[in-house]
């Protein structure tokens, strides 16, 4: 049915978060019976954001520019938030309450998968603080084991630096990645954040 250049399309649509094989087909049957409106714009928007999209090389964030807006940007307080990933990152700035930098980790530590500090860009993130130290840290990552254990393990290690550290308040709930919560949650939790 429909050629390999279909199936190829189809196979790589299941495989994105949150689709399986049925919801594939009928984005591809939408995309093709849309060809001018949909598939077109998509196949140019997919094309660009390969080209330009990159890592941040002080935050870790993507963007099409390297710093990224947000570390680019002056108007920026010179605090940094640690998430554990562009999805939290991302999760804040919607949240529209925060007007610093950020500081994305890029996982937790995790005795049970085998990740330690060395694994996570925790090393960049002293580098940083060292070079120009930021007036608060804010340890943002997720509300488990994982998460607390690491956001210890970084409130330990950074105590030296004697700059103020802070982690977000409890009522993020427990197991919860910061990126499914609502933004009135998150700016609540953001908000009512205490010295860690
Ligand atoms: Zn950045």
């Amino acid at each position: 049915m429909g050629g390999p250049e279909l199936e190829r399309l189809i196979n790589l649509f299941a495989k994105l978060p949150g689709l399986g094989p049925r919801s594939a087909r009928r984005i591809v049957l939408k995309l093709l019976r849309e060809r001018e409106t949909r598939l077109l714009p998509l196949a140019a928007a997919l094309q660009a954001v390969a080209e330009s999209v990159r890592t941040c090389s002080i935050c870790g964030n993507l963007d099409s520019c390297d710093p990224c807006s947000i570390c680019a940007a002056p108007a920026r307080e010179p605090k940094i938030c640690v998430v554990e990933t562009v999805a939290d990152l991302w999760a804040l700035e919607r949240a529209l309450i925060y007007r610093g930098t950020y500081h994305v980790l890029g996982g937790t530590l995790s005795a049970l998968a085998g990740r330690g500090p060395e694994d996570l860009a925790i090393a960049p993130l002293l580098t940083r603080l060292q070079s120009a130290p930021p007036t608060e840290i804010i340890l943002a990552l997720p509300a488990t084991v994982d998460g607390a254990a690491t956001t210890h393990y970084l409130a330990e290690k950074l105590k030296p630096l004697n700059i103020p550290i802070s982690r977000l308040a409890q009522g993020v709930p427990m197991g919860g990645a910061l990126e499914v919560l609502d933004e009135g949650t998150l700016a609540t939790a953001l908000r009512a954040r205490r010295l860690a």
